[in-house]
């Protein structure tokens, strides 16, 4: 298979342009007749069905949730990045599309990553026209504060609900059309499987969470937007229906999963404080801009913050990086945490914490002002941990937060099935090896506002669809393997719970492919899933039956999928024989332990094909070409 990512031609700033134009159009008048199946609805689901159904196709709209408003987008706290330069710091959409290339260790494409940078500006001026109410200055002007990885403050946001006020904005431009007939929605609903006809995504299977009916669908296209799939790790900070079966699903239908084992620690999160927990609170980054990083200079020292003075302090970050101090990359400040944690300078009950001091920022601006930018995530910490972060500094420790892996996808957003398009977390997305902070939420738009509307029409327009109904004999036939899945978990009756399995399979990844890996630990993780599933196929106990409403069983499908996608985690991880951005080989670091890249070997997004049950998965790679970037050692000293 090639894989053709289809980037236009002509110069970097011009391609979108052209591209656009050579596209082909749907009449008007036509595309009432288009049918468009969307699974999700998160910033790129919500967005994308909205902007469709406004063009004038019809939409059919699934998600997991009772409401489309809880999905995961709904957390997202700290902001969304665009190049406005409203701050006058000389921000530009060259220096957003650079930052994000090297902030993604080189491992993105140039072209979709320049078009992110261009769209930026105009999804900030549309969530504006949608009422998202933005925090701005006293002029009026919106306000900005800065993210890792950059050093200009491009960052609009909504306090700590960025992806709140975000959701709320895309999900009334999505219910305008519910109202107007042109979207249908199917809340409480599983998409189970995809239905592929003669080499096009023609529908999915889904299952109804209240009466356990398994439901087909038809459309001309299906669009994936159903987010990532941190939750492989058990514990992270994503929402606890997150998961990876849409994608993983797809992928064994042909789809070509790319990057697996891209995924990112987030270095400022509630540290894990017992053997039960089901899951982990982020601390926005945004904290970085005005908190300090430190852990005793001494290791061991077990005094409390407040009694430990200021020349024994290492605020390691500040020190080692001076240029960016405590707003490094995610992928640099996790390692470094985990690095003075690793040295027994980890503070608090478990020695795994460092602190996120902001007392200097509060004797500074006052608690009026730092209540004002931070006062509802003090409050979630306070209410968390019991200790209040305007009185002594926060305790945070890195954990499992986004996913750069996912389905591959060209240039316009469709995977290597036709008519199968891909948007938001769920594809391998613009962010290479790490993402940089407050871009998740530009992508996931970008993708639903600004682009699928152009890209889709060049597919429907541009390629033969003949008709299919649900009464075609591959959604019979992808019904009745749904089903027979179902049983087969239900039938299993064994002693331990789908949760206790999700648990063993989150430690082997965090243990063994987490925030530093290496190749022996990694070969061991193979073994350990692959006996972890055979079990789960044998002794996993699932209460309730099929045509109920049976969360066990929800979950139970979701870890199947997880047990057999970890092991695609680990083996693409085993293949990338170099360090670049989150994926750090202890085997290849610089002098200083920072990721070592080796672009001879490995500059390609390695994209995996499904091979069949218990074969291993073939590596297929599109090499990755810099015509305007130099690749460099990244640097942010
Ligand atoms: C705590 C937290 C804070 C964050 N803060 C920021 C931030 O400040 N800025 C930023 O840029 N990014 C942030 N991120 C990342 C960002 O929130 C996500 O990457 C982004 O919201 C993902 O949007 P999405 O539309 O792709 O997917 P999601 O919002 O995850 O939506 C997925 C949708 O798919 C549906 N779905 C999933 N599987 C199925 C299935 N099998 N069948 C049917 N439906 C399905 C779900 O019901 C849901 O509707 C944060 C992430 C976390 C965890």
């Amino acid at each position: 298979m090639r894989l053709d990512a289809k980037i236009p031609g002509g110069s970097l700033a011009e391609k979108w342009d052209r591209h656009r134009f050579e596209l082909k159009i749907v009449n008007p008048a036509n595309k009432r007749k288009f049918d468009i199946l969307v699974v999700g609805t998160g910033l790129a689901g919500g967005s994308a069905a909205a902007s469709l159904a406004e063009l004038g196709y019809n939409v059919k709209v699934f998600c997991i949730q009772d409401t489309p408003r809880r999905a995961h987008s709904i957390a997202a706290q700290g902001g969304i990045n665009a190049a406005k330069n409203y701050t006058n710091e000389g921000d530009s959409i060259r220096r957003l599309f650079y930052d994000t290339i090297k902030g993604g260790d080189f491992r993105s494409r140039e072209a979709n990553v320049y078009r992110l940078a261009q769209t930026s500006n105009a999804i900030i001026d549309h969530c504006v026209a949608l009422g998202v109410p933005f925090a701005r200055e006293y002029g009026g002007l919106l306000a900005n504060r800065s993210f890792g990885g950059t050093q200009v403050s491009r960052t609009f946001y909504a306090r700590g609900q960025t992806g709140q006020q975000l959701l709320l904005g895309a999900y009334s431009a999505m219910m305008r059309q519910v109202a107007a007939g042109r979207v249908t929605l199917f809340p409480r609903r599983e998409m189970l499987d995809l239905v592929v006809v003669n080499g096009q995504a023609r529908g999915i299977v889904v299952r109804n969470f209240i009466t356990g009916d398994l439901e087909a669908h038809a459309g001309h296209a299906v669009l994936l937007c159903a987010g990532g799939y941190g939750n492989a790790f058990f514990l992270s900070t994503n929402a606890m229906s997150s998961n990876v079966s849409a994608t993983f699903r797809a992928y064994k239908k042909g789809a070509l999963f790319a990057n697996p084992c891209f995924t990112q620690i987030h270095p400022t999160c509630i540290p894990v404080h017992g053997t039960y927990q089901s899951k982990l609170t982020l601390m926005s980054e945004s904290l970085r801009n005005d908190g300090r990083v430190w852990v005793p200079r001494n290791p061991g020292d077990r005094r409390p913050p407040h009694q430990i003075p200021e020349s024994e302090r290492d605020y390691y970050l500040e020190e080692k990086y001076p240029s960016f101090g405590n707003l490094v990359p995610r992928d640099v400040a996790s390692r470094n945490a985990k690095v003075q944690c690793d040295a027994g300078k980890g503070v608090g009950e478990t020695g795994l914490a460092v602190y996120l001091d902001l007392q200097d920022a509060i004797k500074r601006d006052g608690k009026a002002v730092i209540e004002k930018k931070y006062g509802n995530l003090f409050k979630m910490y306070e209410k968390i941990t019991g200790q209040s972060p305007y009185e002594a500094p926060m305790m945070i420790y890195p954990a499992v937060h986004y996913t750069m892996g996912g389905l591959w996808v060209d240039y316009n957003l469709m995977s290597t099935i036709d008519g199968l398009f891909v948007l938001g977390e769920a594809n391998f997305s613009d962010h290479g090896a790490n993402r940089l902070g407050a871009s998740a939420l530009m992508q996931g738009l970008a993708d639903g506002f600004f682009i699928i509307p152009y890209t889709i029409g060049g597919y429907l327009a541009g390629t033969p669809i003949p008709a299919v109904g649900t009464s075609h004999p591959a959604f019979q036939e992808t019904i009745r393997l749904a089903g027979a899945s179902i049983r087969k978990l239900l039938s299993i009756k064994g002693k331990r719970t789908v949760d206790d399995f999700h648990r063993e399979l989150g430690l082997i990844l965090w243990n063994h492919c987490g925030m530093t890996r290496n190749n022996s630990g990694l070969s061991q993780a193979i073994e350990m899933i692959r006996k972890l599933r055979e079990e789960f196929w044998e002794n996993v106990t699932i209460p309730g039956s099929e045509k109920d409403f049976n969360q066990s069983l929800e979950r139970a499908g979701r870890v199947a999928d997880f047990l057999e996608f970890g092991e695609l985690l680990v083996t693409d991880a085993v293949y990338r024989q170099e360090s670049c951005g989150c994926h750090f080989n202890e085997a290849y670091q610089t002098e200083d332990n920072e990721a070592k890249r080796n672009d001879k070997d490995f500059c390609y997004v390695a994209a995996w094909e499904f091979a069949g049950d218990n074969k291993p998965p073939v590596l297929h790679k599109e090499p990755l070409t810099f015509e305007n970037v130099s690749l460099t050692q990244r640097s942010y000293k």
